[in-house]
C-alpha cells in the first residue's frame, strides 16, 4: 500500500496544539507582528474543546499592590513545592512576569471574579504561602470555577482578530527538518483522510499532556502523549518523564477532577471514621499541603484500612466534606464542581459527603526547553526553529511537583516568551525541507492498515492503562517498575498484531486510536523507565524502596529513545541561580527540607 502526500502548504509560524499555551503564543506573535501567517493544528473539533477549557481553580500571580505577598515568596513556594527540582532561572522569569499576564488577559476582556470592593478576587491554593511558609497566601485569581474557559474565550477572540488559521480534527504525526532546523510537520486530517505537509519558519509544540497513559485520570481523551513520540522519533530527548502528578481529589470512579478550590474554600478530608486526617501528615498546612503530599496521605489512609468501600464504585475512597460551607460558597465559588458530584456520583455536596480518590492529573516532565521555550537537543544545544510550551514542555517551572494554579500561569507566560523568541525566525526565508517528506508517517500508517492479526486496539490500550495505574502510580517500587517495563514491551508486541476492522483513511476513528496507542506505549515506556532509573523520592515520584531524596540525583534526566525500549539517559544540572547569586534570601533556595 502506497500512501502519499495530498498537498504541501506554507506558513510563517506553525503551532501544533490549540490550547491555552499554543493560543497565547499565537496571540503574542499576531500582536507584535500583524499579518504573520499563523496556522494552528488541533485534534479536537474546535480549539475551545482543548483541555485548558476545563481548568477550574485559578491562576497564580503576585499582585505588586498586594500588602503582604511578594514575588520572592511565590518563587520560594514553587521551588519548595518542586522538591528542589525546578530550574530557578525559569521560576524567577515566570513569577516576575505573572501579574502583567493577568492584566493582559483582563484588558482583553477576561471576566475575573471580583471581591466585595470590586478588586480581583484571590483564593488560596496548596503550597502557596507568604513569608516563606508562615501562612497561606491569597494568590490565585480566578473566574468562578471555570478559569480555563475564561482564558480560552479570551485567547480565541484575540487570535481570530489577528487572522489565525485553524486546522481542526487533525494530528501532527512527524516533525520535519531542514538540516538541523525544524521547518514544519506532517499532519493527518481525520475528516478527509489526507496527509498534508506544512512548511514553516518556526514550529511550536503546544500539545498538552499524556494523562491517558493512566486508567484513572482527570485528563481529556486527546491527551495521549503524542508530543513525547514526536520528540523521540526526531532523536530529541524527553526530560524527567517520571515526574507525574496525581491529584488528591479525583471524583471516585471516573477520576474527573474535583478542584483544589474545594480545599481552598474549607473542604475537609475525612476517612471511614470521619476523622479529619490531614493534620497527621501536614500539621501546619493540612488540606492545603501540596498535592503529592495530600495524595500520599489519602492512599496511606486507604492502605491502613481507613478507606470507604461502596459497591457502586467498586474502589475504595475517602471523603471530602463540604457540608459545613455556607450556601453562597456552594453557589458562587464551586457551582461547576458541585454539579460534577451530582452528575457522576449522584451526591449533593451541600448535604452529603463526597467520595474522592487520587487521580492522575499532570505531567511535569516533557520536551525540554530553555527559559525562552526553545527545545533542547542536549543539555547545551537548542534545536533551531523549534519551541515547546505548556504542559507538553518541560522548562522545569514545576520540578517534580506542580503547585495548583501554577500551570495556567506557566502556559500563558511561556506562551508569550516563546512567541517573542519565535519572532526572530519570521523575518527570513522559508527553509527547504530535506529528506523524503512524510516517509515515516506513510510507513507507519500503511503498516497499521495492512497488519493482519487478532489483537484489538481497545484491549491493548486498557491493559496498558491499568498496568500504569497499578505499577507506576502514587507509590512506586523497583519490582513493580521492572514488571511495568517488561509488560509495556509485551504490549508493544501485541500492538503489532492489531488488525483494523475498517481500512479507510477518512473518518477512521480506529486508525486514529491505533496511532495514539503507539504514542501511549512510548509515553508509558519513558515514564516507567525514568521511574525505574530514579532511585529516590521527589515530589510526585515516590519510591517506597527509596523514600528519601538522594543528593546524587539532584539533576534532571534527559531520556533518548530512538528504538522502542532502548533508552539512553543523560543528566542536566538543575539551575540554582537564585541560590548561587546570593542575596538576602539565598538560603531559602538551597536544597531545603520539605515540611508543611
Ligand atoms: C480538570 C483539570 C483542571 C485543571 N485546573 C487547573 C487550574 O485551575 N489551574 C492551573 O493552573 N492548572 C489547571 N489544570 C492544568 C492545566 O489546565 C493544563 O496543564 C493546561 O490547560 C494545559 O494547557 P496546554 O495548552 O499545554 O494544553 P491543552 O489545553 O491540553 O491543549 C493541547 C492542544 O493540543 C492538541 N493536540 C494534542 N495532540 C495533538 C496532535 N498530535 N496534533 C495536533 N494537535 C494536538 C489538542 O487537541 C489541544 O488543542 C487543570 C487540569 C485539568 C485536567
Amino acid at each position: 500500500m502506497k500512501l502519499r502526500l495530498s498537498k504541501t502548504i506554507s506558513c510563517d509560524l506553525l503551532i501544533l496544539g490549540a490550547g491555552g499555551a499554543g493560543l497565547r503564543c499565537a496571540a503574542e506573535v499576531l500582536e507584535k507582528r500583524p499579518g504573520t501567517k499563523v496556522v494552528a493544528i488541533t485534534k479536537v473539533a474546535h480549539p475551545q474543546k482543548s483541555h485548558t477549557s476545563t481548568a477550574q481553580g485559578g491562576l497564580a500571580a503576585v499582585d505588586p499592590k498586594d500588602p503582604v505577598d511578594k514575588p520572592v515568596y511565590h518563587m520560594f513556594d514553587t521551588w519548595k513545592g518542586s522538591d528542589c527540582m525546578a530550574d530557578q532561572n525559569v521560576v524567577r522569569k515566570i513569577v516576575e512576569a505573572g501579574w502583567d499576564e493577568i492584566l493582559w488577559l483582563e484588558n482583553r476582556g477576561m471576566h475575573f471574579s471580583r471581591d466585595m470592593d470590586g478588586r480581583l478576587a484571590k483564593r488560596t491554593f496548596g503550597g502557596h504561602t507568604i513569608n516563606f511558609g508562615e501562612a497561606s497566601a491569597y494568590r490565585a485569581v480566578f473566574e468562578a470555577d471555570r478559569t480555563g474557559k475564561g482564558i480560552m474565550d479570551t485567547l480565541w477572540g484575540e487570535v481570530l482578530r489577528g487572522g489565525i488559521s485553524f486546522i481542526h480534527q487533525s494530528m501532527a504525526t512527524e516533525l520535519l527538518f531542514s538540516g538541523e532546523r525544524c521547518a514544519g510537520a506532517m499532519v493527518f486530517c481525520q475528516k478527509s483522510g489526507e496527509f498534508v505537509a506544512i512548511k514553516a519558519k518556526a514550529v511550536v509544540l503546544a500539545m498538552g499532556g499524556c494523562g491517558q497513559v493512566f486508567k484513572v485520570t482527570t485528563n481529556c481523551r486527546q491527551n495521549t502523549g503524542d508530543h513525547l513520540s514526536l520528540a523521540v522519533q526526531a532523536g530529541l530527548p524527553v526530560m524527567d518523564p517520571e515526574a507525574v502528578q496525581f491529584h488528591p481529589t479525583g471524583i471516585v470512579g471516573p477520576g474527573i477532577l474535583a478542584s483544589e478550590t474545594l480545599r481552598s474554600v474549607g473542604g475537609i478530608l475525612r476517612n471511614r471514621d470521619l476523622e479529619a486526617f490531614m493534620e497527621k501528615y501536614a500539621p501546619k498546612m493540612r488540606e492545603l499541603a501540596p498535592r503529592d503530599l495530600v495524595a500520599r496521605a489519602i492512599e496511606t489512609e486507604i492502605r491502613e484500612g481507613k478507606g470507604v468501600f461502596n459497591q457502586d464504585h467498586s474502589i475504595e475512597h475517602v471523603w471530602i466534606d463540604l457540608r459545613h460551607l455556607p450556601e453562597h460558597v456552594h453557589r458562587t465559588q464551586i457551582p461547576e464542581v458541585a454539579s460534577f458530584f451530582k452528575k457522576f456520583v449522584n451526591v449533593d455536596s451541600r448535604k452529603e459527603l463526597c467520595p474522592i480518590r487520587p487521580s492522575n492529573h499532570y505531567h511535569m516532565g516533557g520536551v525540554p526547553t530553555n527559559s525562552d521555550g526553545e527545545v533542547l537537543r542536549d543539555p547545551q544545544k537548542t534545536v533551531p526553529g523549534l519551541f515547546a510550551v505548556g504542559e507538553c514542555a518541560c522548562a522545569s517551572f514545576h520540578g517534580f511537583n506542580r503547585l495548583g494554579t501554577n500551570s495556567l500561569l506557566e502556559l500563558i507566560t511561556m506562551g508569550r516568551f516563546a512567541g517573542q523568541k519565535a519572532l526572530e525566525y519570521l523575518e527570513g526565508e522559508l527553509p527547504e525541507l530535506c529528506g523524503d517528506i512524510g516517509e515515516n508517517t506513510f510507513q507507519t500508517f500503511a503498516a497499521y492498515l495492512q497488519t493482519k492479526g487478532q489483537a484489538k486496539v481497545g484491549d491493548v490500550r486498557e491493559k496498558l492503562r491499568a498496568l500504569m495505574t497499578e505499577k507506576v502510580g502514587v507509590f512506586r517500587v523497583e519490582g513493580g517498575l521492572r514488571e511495568a517495563v517488561t509488560q509495556i514491551a509485551e504490549l508493544k508486541a501485541q500492538a503489532m498484531e492489531i488488525a483494523l476492522v475498517t481500512r479507510d483513511l477518512a473518518m477512521n476513528q480506529e486508525l486514529v486510536e491505533r496511532w495514539e496507542l503507539d504514542n501511549l506505549l512510548t509515553s508509558a515506556m519513558l515514564i516507567a523507565t525514568g521511574a525505574l532509573h530514579r532511585k529516590d523520592s521527589r515530589g510526585g515520584h515516590f519510591r517506597e524502596d527509596y523514600p528519601q531524596r538522594s543528593p546524587d540525583l539532584d539533576s534532571h534526566s534527559l531520556l533518548y529513545m530512538e528504538e522502542f525500549g532502548k533508552v539512553k539517559i543523560e543528566k542536566k544540572p538543575v539551575d540554582m541561580s537564585l541560590f548561587n547569586e546570593g542575596g538576602p534570601h539565598a538560603e531559602k533556595f538551597g536544597m531545603i527540607e520539605r515540611k508543611y
